[in-house]
This record gives C-alpha cells, sequence and structure tokens, in this order.
C-alpha cells in the first residue's frame, strides 16, 4: 500500500535544497497539484467542513519544508532524543498516539534540509562521547510512507552506519520497506514494527497493512541484517485479550526465522489517553468504540506537561505479568525493554 498524495505544499526555501526539487519533480510527474505555503506550520485553506473530513483531507495532504535546527527534544522511554525528519502518517487509526500532538489538521511533513538536520544529531553525538547516544525517527510520524518521495530513512540509517557512538531505531506500520534493505546500516538502527492483535487492527485501524504484511515486512528487515523490535502497542484490556494476545505473541514467533530471535526487542505499551485526544478522537470518529471512559482510569501526570488516562494498578499488573510471560516463553533471548 503506497501513499499518494492528493495535494502537496511548498514552503519556498525548500525548492532550495536538492531534495525539495527532487521531490518537486516527482510530485509533477505522478501528477499531484503543488501549491506554495508561506510556512510548513501555517496550512490553510484545506478542504473539509466538518472535523472528520478535515482529518481526512489533511491525511491525502503533504507539506514539503524546512525544518529549523533548534533543539531536538528529548524522548523518554525509548532513545535519548527525537530525530525530526517528518511528522505525521496517511493511516487512520482511532488511537493514534500522534492525536494529542498534531490535533485535528495531521498533513504530512516533510523536512528536505537532511544535512543540516544530520550534522546537528552529530553535536549531540559528539556532546555525549563516548557514551552512545539513541535517537528515535518515528517519534511524530510514521516515517516510511513518504520514503519513497524523500529518502530520508535511507540517508539517515547511512548516516547512522557511519557513526560509532550513536544508534538510530523507528518504529512502523507499514510495509513499503524494499528500497530500505539494501542501505548500509551496519547493524546500527534497530527496525522496529508496531503490531497488535487482529481484534484491534480490524476493530480500530484504517488504512494500516495488514498484520500478517507488517510480519512478511520484518521477516525481509531481518534477512537484511537489522536488529528488529517489535512494539506491542496499544494493549487493550478487553474480553479476549489473553487469548488474542497470546495468538499474536505466537503466529510472531512461528514466522520469525532464528536469527532474527536473537537480537530482538519488545516494547510493551497499554492504551491510555490525554483529555486533548479524548476531544479529537471523538470529533474525527463519532462512531469510535475506543474505551475512553475516564472513571475507569488513573490520572497519571506526563513528561510534556500534559496528563495521561491509564489503567489502574491492578490491571497493569495483570496484563504485564501475561504479556512478559508469553514473550519469555516464545522469545526466550529476547529484551523487554520497558512496559508502560
Ligand atoms: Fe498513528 Fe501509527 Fe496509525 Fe499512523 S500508523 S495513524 S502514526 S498509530
Amino acid at each position: 500500500m503506497r501513499f499518494l498524495p492528493v495535494r502537496a505544499y511548498f514552503e519556498p526555501q525548500a525548492l532550495e535544497y536538492p531534495l525539495g526539487k527532487k521531490i518537486y519533480n516527482q510530485l509533477e510527474d505522478m501528477n499531484v497539484p503543488v501549491r506554495m505555503a508561506s510556512s510548513h506550520n501555517r496550512v490553510t485553506g484545506l478542504p473539509g467542513k466538518t472535523a472528520a473530513e478535515a482529518y481526512n483531507e489533511a491525511k491525502k495532504t503533504l507539506v514539503v519544508g524546512v525544518r529549523k535546527t533548534g533543539s531536538f527534544a528529548t524522548c523518554k522511554p525509548s532513545a535519548h532524543y527525537q530525530l525530526p525528519l517528518n511528522t505525521s502518517c496517511p493511516s487512520m487509526c482511532e488511537y493514534c498516539y500522534l492525536a494529542t500532538t498534531l490535533g485535528k489538521r495531521p498533513y504530512l511533513r516533510i523536512y528536505v534540509n537532511i544535512d543540516e538536520i544530520l550534522a546537528k544529531t552529530k553535536k549531540y553525538i559528539n556532546e555525549r562521547e563516548p557514551e552512545i547516544t539513541i535517537f528515535e525517527g518515528a517519534a511524530t510520524s510514521d516515517p516510511v510512507p513518504t520514503e519513497y518521495l524523500s529518502g530520508l530513512l535511507y540517508t539517515t540509517i547511512e548516516f547512522f552506519g557511519g557513526q560509532e557512538n550513536a544508534r538510530f531505531r523507528f518504529v512502523t506500520k507499514h510495509n513499503d520497506i524494499d528500497a530500505l534493505l539494501t542501505a548500509k546500516h551496519n547493524s546500527h538502527t534497530r527496525f522496529r514494527f508496531s503490531l497488535n492483535t487482529e481484534t484491534v487492527i480490524s476493530s480500530y485501524e484504517h488504512a494500516t497493512p495488514s498484520l500478517a504484511q507488517r510480519i512478511e515486512a520484518a521477516v525481509k528487515v531481518a534477512q537484511a541484517g537489522y536488529p528488529l523490535g517489535f512494539i506491542i502497542a496499544p494493549i487493550f484490556f478487553a474480553p479476549g485479550w489473553q487469548l488474542d494476545y497470546s495468538r499474536l505473541v505466537t503466529e510472531l514467533a512461528a514466522a520469525l526465522p532464528a536469527l532474527a530471535k536473537k537480537d530482538l526487542t519488545f516494547e510493551l505499551i497499554t492504551h491510555r489517553f490525554t483529555k486533548r485526544a479524548k476531544l479529537n478522537i471523538t470529533e474525527v470518529f463519532p462512531n469510535t468504540r475506543l474505551p475512553l471512559a475516564e472513571e475507569e482510569r488513573k490520572y497519571k501526570y506526563g513528561q510534556f506537561g500534559y496528563g495521561k488516562y491509564v489503567y489502574n494498578q491492578e490491571t497493569m499488573a495483570e496484563l504485564k505479568n501475561i504479556m512478559t510471560e508469553r514473550l519469555a516463553e516464545s522469545f526466550p533471548a529476547a529484551k523487554v525493554e520497558y512496559f508502560v
């Protein structure tokens, strides 16, 4: 499944970069209407009368801009820093973790000043040497759907391939990854896939590759020698969850080659939501069946200043026990990096 933008906007400065020009020409060849926008942060005039329509249209819109290389945000618990390459994603998961930050107009942004972004990355690496610094490439996006236009992941993977004291990681639900299989990664990039049960995928995800397609892509990535990882998220405490997640783990264990199981990580994230995300979700997906009752949750203060509603302690403990048990049975050599 390949993302085809319906329209694109360019910041004028983006055309001063070779990558900006290349993307512009590609979009012209694809007959995508291109307009100019004064800033990648202020794209106005997108169609859509209702919140749901506006959200849908934004997800079909590509914005190409230049990222100011101010400071990088921190990125707990998966890395030291976020590496800003792009934002958003064309899929329509109702629970999307970007619902809080991107709001109701989640158009897709690509940053073309990659050389400047990587030069800034190098400064962060130098500051912490000889410690290893880890950068996360998917904190504000699923970076794979726009990769065929930008090559940003490929460039970044090869950059980290040449860094002794830094590692890169990103996560995707998408399977358009063949172009990345030949990148010289030097095992310095952990390529992760986000998985969930068939029940969760069919209930809350739209326009995402199937579980089987994601696992198939993960097998290719492992065969290309990348360290592999999986994020299982969001984990829902819902009827049948034990059986559903056990099936997921068994299916994955059956599909992965032995080689991939030697250096494998899991990150486990339970379902949570912020007040702002809930407001956006219920406007954009008015018929959502997501469990969003605040009174059934515990309120937890978060690192970015806004709190979130998480499962209570007892439920968290039960989810953690079962999930880590199942993973230990099927993947004895894998590391569960965190459970939140
Ligand atoms: Fe959000 Fe990831 Fe779904 Fe894209 S694939 S909508 S980034 S949860």
